[in-house]
């Protein structure tokens, strides 16, 4: 401890004077990819290459209104991608502000947590473990501080920092280990040394995910086969004799028909819609990946704590050795009592109480406002309950001053104390876990003074602390001696008694589990609680549990044991945050895709470890959320639940639309390479198959990508990881739809022949428009019958289908782009011609899903 008297830090007034003088604490934000960027951006795909090497070749062919087509799609093309690309950019920033980070300060001699923006030289900053240091400062005050300033100098070894000579300055942009301290503010933003080398690192990357990757590659695998097919199709059509401007047409034609155009910008965007859709839900996820593996998820490893309980405490119950006390009231209102068999009592009528009241009160670092007529508690819940215990049974508050030095607590060590000085005597306060409380305890207080503790009374001890926790209720012991010497040591204490906290389940938890067992996912409590009280809060939330493990037993384990414990239902208790990442890499082992909270600086390992690092929004370090990929904005369990429920839809939706845009593909090459076969005139022009590809069919995808998530989405086991976006039957799907489509086109282009080549044509090419229409149903889901799902469950696609129908009449009967497509007004009869053979591709579907459906049942 350096400076012993509490700061009060700046008022508000003086740090907006500050502000006015020094700026935003923040690093000018690297831009984001302007708009000349992303719309220069359209044009470097391999796509668009094919696309102005077929424009060139066209016009050397004197094609010159297929030339301007294709340059007008290019264009068309660039424009949507843009907006889509552009739409994506603002919805990730807008995620990524979400994530501002915000930063504890005394102001108006409070503690109160502000936007990190808004510090200034001369703020008094409190840093406490997990927090990242938000500004550059002097030490003032500090408690075994550990910063990890790897950031500034790769060296990741932990700094001790005492505001001593050897560790005075803190640093922006490293995180606090261990320890708490005070820090007055010397530079902010581009001033501190964080902002002098580095660029703010944006934490929602443009990163591409591994879905992004794959249906890449899928395009430019597609679009390589397609021009090294449409140079064969050309040379082998010259050998045969046939005129060569028409091979290189019906070259180019397979080529565009192949590649299919719209996919990359469907998924960008699809993804990007999707994790707005999560925000609705609480869950930001950081990463894109992250909302794909999700989907995936087969393990929850949550923390009890304020993921599975409110957080909420308020002390019930306090235990002496002699008495049992009962306590009312709720929350962090200290109106209500203490009692003894109905008997109100107050710290003065009895000296254990006394003794254990303070304990709770100066061993912490808790606060109680009171606003208006409502109670504010600022600090961690555990310790502002026992600070308003100590409001309810009158006793004396404590004194700043008297704090001399403080050993703080850690999830490992399960225990803090404090050095207290007081008018009359120095005393070593320690409040904690009841066995890592008793462990350093030689003694016992009761109404008769204080004597040795023994075996009997620790038994004693150990029986009420197990009640306690058997009724679901969080046990912390307390204990004390005089220090004289002014030694900081926790050895030689007295036992004063235990305090029994309620935390009452979140009520959505229960349904949430249940939700998560249903769709074949395992929920596994990890708890640094006891594990008495983690099995009653397991049980109140119905999470069936055959075995309790502590972390001690957990070490015990080799890992073939721990392997054949984790088939079961476990539940593991008074764990350190380290045994998470044992916990995670055993399950990874079995092959399961896990998913782990965690909001503590250790746990920073496990959440990196886990396939989904989930942190909290509220409660959370900002360590623990720079290793997570998903943050929840509420701190709960069931959002979660319902994050996976949105990855799964989403992998689903992606599913169907690459299902549905290669269909179309398929279509278009078989009628094209069947046509090339019989010899006949070409069935498809390149410009009309850009036209359906990119126009009429990207549309109808980026509606399919928003379809809801089915019925019983979350009755399904998860997916395996490596589950293809394709497969076998995915292949096999797109073969059918694509046989039946191009041979129909075909047939009605023969039939029509003699109308004219270019009625049948334009016959032809509506037909494949038309019947790519009706087949998005029978993409909407892979099982269930349209009635299932409801018609109009996705009203978007109702829109894309009405959308891109009209644009199609404006194909085929306004004449400039008639002219642009090549198409001549179409009558009745070839109309009905398409009705007749669109039909079928929308009843067979229907009637073999429904018959799947009563087959599955029965
Ligand atoms: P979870 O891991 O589910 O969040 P937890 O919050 O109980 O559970 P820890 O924070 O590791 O896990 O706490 C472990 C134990 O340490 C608690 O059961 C309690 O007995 C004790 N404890 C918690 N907070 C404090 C505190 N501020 N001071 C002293 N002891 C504490």
């Amino acid at each position: 401890m350096t400076e012993i008297a509490r700061q009060t830090g700046l008022t508000t007034q003086e740090a907006l004077a500050a502000q006015k003088l020094h700026g935003w604490n923040e690093l000018p934000v690297v831009a984001r990819s302007g708009p000349l960027r992303v719309w220069l951006r359209q044009f470097s795909s391999f796509l668009v290459l094919i696309l102005i090497v077929a424009a060139a070749i066209a016009l050397a062919l004197g094609e010159k209104v297929d030339a301007i087509t294709i340059g007008l799609v290019v264009m068309l093309n660039a424009a949507l991608g843009f907006v889509q690309e552009w739409k994506a950019e603002t919805a990730l920033a807008s995620l990524r502000k979400m994530l501002s980070p915000q930063a504890m300060v005394l102001r108006d001699g409070q503690e109160q947590m502000i936007p990190a923006r808004d510090i200034v030289p001369g703020d008094i900053l409190v840093l406490s473990p997990g927090a990242k240091v938000a500004a550059d400062g002097i030490v003032v005050r500090a408690a075994e501080l550990q910063v990890d300033e790897s950031v500034l100098t790769g060296e990741s070894v932990p700094v001790a920092k005492d505001g001593g000579k050897s560790g005075r300055n803190v640093f922006a942009g490293t995180s606090v280990i261990a320890g708490r301290a005070e820090a007055r503010v010397t530079a902010t933003g581009a001033k501190t040394e964080f902002g002098k080398i580095a660029h703010l690192t944006g934490s929602v990357g443009p990163k591409t995910t591994n879905l992004q990757n794959k249906l890449g590659q899928l395009a430019r695998q597609l679009g390589t086969a397609a021009l090294l097919v449409a140079a064969a199709v050309t040379g082998l059509g010259l050998l045969l004799g046939r005129d060569l401007a028409e091979m290189v047409m019906t070259g180019l034609s397979l080529s565009v028909a192949m590649v299919p155009e719209g996919l990359p910008a469907v998924v960008t965007i699809t993804l990007a819609l999707g994790a707005a859709a999560m925000v609705r839900q609480n869950a930001l996820a950081r990463r894109l990946q992250a909302v794909e593996t999700l989907g995936a998820a087969s393990v929850i490893c949550a923390d009890k704590t304020g993921t599975l309980t409110e957080n909420k405490m308020t002390a019930t119950q306090v235990w002496t050795m002699d008495r049992s006390y009962d306590v009312t009231g709720t929350g962090y209102d200290p109106a209500g009592h203490i009692a003894v068999d109905g008997a109100r009592i107050r710290a003065a009528d009895d000296p254990v109480l006394a003794a254990l009241l303070q304990v709770g009160l100066y061993c912490s670092h808790a606060r109680l406002n009171r606003e208006g007529d409502h109670w504010q508690m600022t600090g961690a819940p555990t310790e502002g309950a026992l600070i308003t215990l100590g409001y309810k049974g009158w006793c004396d508050l404590p004194n700043e001053r008297g704090l001399l030095a403080e050993i703080p607590f850690s999830s490992a060590r399960k225990r803090m104390s404090v050095l207290y000085q007081s008018e009359n005597e120095t005393s070593v306060l320690t409040k904690g876990a009841p066995e890592q409380v008793l462990e350093v305890c030689t003694q016992v207080m009761t109404q008769t003074g204080v004597r040795a503790l023994l075996p009997v009374d620790h038994d004693a001890i150990l029986q009420a602390f197990h009640d306690l926790a058997g009724q679901g209720l969080r046990v912390i012991g307390l204990a004390r001696r005089t220090a004289d010497d002014k030694q900081m040591t926790e050895e030689a204490l007295t036992f004063l008694g235990l305090v029994g906290l309620i935390d009452p389940p979140r009520s959505e938890v229960r349904d949430a589990i249940s939700l998560a067992r249903a769709a074949g996912i395992k929920v596994i409590m990890i708890t640094g609680d006891s594990p008495i009280t983690a099995g009653a809060i397991a049980n109140q939330l119905s999470l069936n549990v055959t075995q309790h493990l502590t972390g001690a037993d957990l070490d015990k384990l080799d890992d073939a044991a721990l392997d054949d414990l984790l088939q079961g239902d476990v539940l593991f208790a008074r764990t350190k945050p380290e045994q998470k990442m044992r916990i995670v890499s055993a399950l990874q082992a079995q092959g399961q895709i896990v998913a782990m909270t965690g909001d503590g600086v250790n746990d920073a390992p496990a959440l990196k470890q886990a396939d989904i690092g989930v942190s909290m929004g509220i409660r959370g370090t900002d360590v623990a959320r720079d290793a997570s990929d998903l943050v929840l904005l509420d701190d709960n369990f069931a959002t979660i639940v319902r994050a996976i429920g949105e990855g799964r839809r989403q992998f689903a939706n992606v599913q169907k639309f690459v299902r549905y845009l290669l269909s179309s593909n398929a279509g278009e090459v078989i009628a094209l390479v069947v046509n090339i076969a019989i010899g006949g005139p070409l069935v498809f022009l390149a410009t009309q198959i850009l036209w359906m590809n990119l126009v009429t069919d990207g549309v109808t995808a980026v509606a399919l990508g928003l379809e809801k998530s089915e019925p019983d989405q979350m009755r399904q086991k998860p997916r395996r990881k490596d589950t293809p976006i394709l497969g076998v039957s995915g292949v096999v799907t797109i073969l059918v739809f694509g046989t039946y489509t191009g041979l129909s086109s075909l047939w009605v282009f023969f039939h029509l022949m003699d109308l004219g080549v270019e009625l049948a044509r334009t016959t032809a090419f509506t037909a494949m428009v038309v019947f790519e229409k009706v087949s998005v149903f029978a993409f909407r889901s892979l099982r269930l019958p349209s009635w299932k799902i409801g018609w109009f469950s996705n009203p978007f696609l109702l829109l894309a289908l009405a959308v891109t129908l009209t644009a199609q009449m404006l194909a085929i009967y306004w004449p400039p782009l008639q002219t642009l497509l090549h198409t001549v007004p179409m009558g009745r009869d070839e109309w009905a011609l398409i009705a007749l053979f669109a039909l079928p591709i929308f009843v067979v579907p229907e009637v073999l899903k429904a018959l799947g459906l009563r087959l599955q049942r029965t």
